[in-house]
């Protein structure tokens, strides 16, 4: 396009701050070359390898059958929201109102719903998940790097507490994290948010990747703690990794019952209800059998082991042993030299020259590492450990 064409297209000044995804870069590229009949190995997915459970499917037919495609209320069908509330009281004993709760086209939307009803300026713990800081961007406010690679990218309270000041209004904690899949202990959480309480901080808690936590790290919702420590507390859910949902976009807000009314306003005039047939879905997720999430379950436990063992063998590549989510999330500037001098160089020449895809770290506020998704088989983590390994040993040579 030339320039005086481009120019006819004058965005927004909040959307002209925003960049790309940098995890779909990854996709797009690996993409490019499968269609050239290359054998790519692929750790960028941010998304399970599994299929939607058989039982989710089946709702989702016998609600189509059943005529179940009207708009439904803002908010989402009696049985969603009732679902959702039955989850949390059934599984972190927490008491909500249906005025708390609303279901979402994906978790993304609900923290979208969350921040561009409060905003200005917003604490966010590095690393972060790409979008937390465009969503920021795009709702005119200030993201707030808290640095956490002190503690192993561990956030802590004493982290929080240094970072606020008297205009802070909103921090997003995400915890199973995404890059780092480190899992803030209760105990640690807990302190966290007295020291949010205290000062009147508003919290999102994307808790994405809820269920995906291994021993002796416990599962936690924030959802769990005291009435005190929830007044100003949003919890983001999603249906997408938990049971293996990501295209059928289902997510939701629990939060007090002011702010979901503020959130329903925004989504009521953006895309209002989440797809109908997908609330129905949702609905089985949550009161069906959960046999099947346990199964992934166990096969991420069975992948994480072998991977983090494998990755011991790479030499100068240093990885911190992440407790949660899908990912690992490897140190590599001990690797770099003078040609490859970035973690996003070592991504572009892994994939040029070894055909293996992994997400640098930058976009998520860590330069110096990689994502490694271990979404995927065991024959390909095991193909494209050894192909890292090859292009690490040619850098230091
Ligand atoms: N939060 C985190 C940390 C994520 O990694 C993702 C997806 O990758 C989401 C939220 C959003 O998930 P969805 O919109 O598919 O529910």
């Amino acid at each position: 396009m030339t320039k005086a064409a481009s120019s006819l297209f004058p965005v927004s000044e909040n959307v002209a701050k925003m960049q790309a995804s940098s995890t779909l870069a990854a996709m797009q590229a690996a993409e490019s070359l499968r269609a050239q009949g290359v054998s790519v190995v692929d750790f960028g997915a941010g998304e399970p390898d599994f299929d939607t459970p058989e039982n989710i499917k089946q709702a989702a037919d016998r609600a189509m059958v059943a005529g179940r495609t009207k708009y439904t209320a803002t908010a989402g069908t009696r049985e969603l929201q009732q679902a959702i509330i039955d989850f949390y009281q059934r599984e972190f004993d927490a008491g909500y109102e249906r005025a708390e709760v609303m279901g979402t086209s994906g978790g993304k939307q609900a923290i979208f719903n969350a921040v561009v009803t409060l905003v200005n300026p917003v604490l966010l713990p590095s690393h972060y998940w790409v979008t937390f800081p465009e969503i920021v961007t795009f709702a005119r406010a200030t993201p707030i790097f808290i640095d956490t690679e002190d503690t192993g990218f561990l956030l802590t309270a004493a982290q929080v507490e240094k970072a606020i000041t008297p205009r802070t209004k909103l921090i997003i904690l995400n915890s199973p994290n995404n890059p780092s899949g480190r899992v803030i202990p209760p105990s640690e959480f807990e302190r966290i948010m007295e020291v949010l309480a205290d000062r009147g901080i508003y919290v999102i808690s994307d808790e994405c990747y809820l269920r995906f936590v291994y021993p002796p790290a416990e599962v936690f919702s924030a959802a769990r703690l005291p009435e005190r420590l929830r007044q100003r507390l949003c919890i983001a859910g999603s249906f997408s990794k938990t049971y293996a949902m990501t295209g059928w976009r289902m997510g939701y807000a629990l939060a007090p019952r002011e702010w979901t009314g503020a959130m329903l306003k925004v989504q009521g005039h953006s895309t209002s209800n989440a797809n109908s047939i997908a609330q129905s879905a949702a609905v089985e997720a949550l009161n069906g059998p959960q046999n099947s999430v346990a199964a992934m379950l166990s096969e991420y436990t069975a992948r994480r082991a072998w991977l983090l063992d494998a990755l011991k063998g790479i030499p100068r590549l240093s990885c911190a042993e992440p407790e949660g989510a899908f990912y690992v999330f490897p140190n590599v500037r001990n690797c770099l030299n003078t040609e490859v001098k970035s973690s996003a160089e070592f991504a572009t020449r892994l994939l040029a020259e070894e055909q293996t895809v992994v997400t640098d770290g930058a976009g998520f506020g860590a330069d110096g590492c990689v994502r490694i998704s271990y979404a995927t088989s065991m024959e390909q983590l095991r193909e494209g450990v050894k192909r890292i390994k090859r292009f690490v040993e040619r850098l230091g040579t």
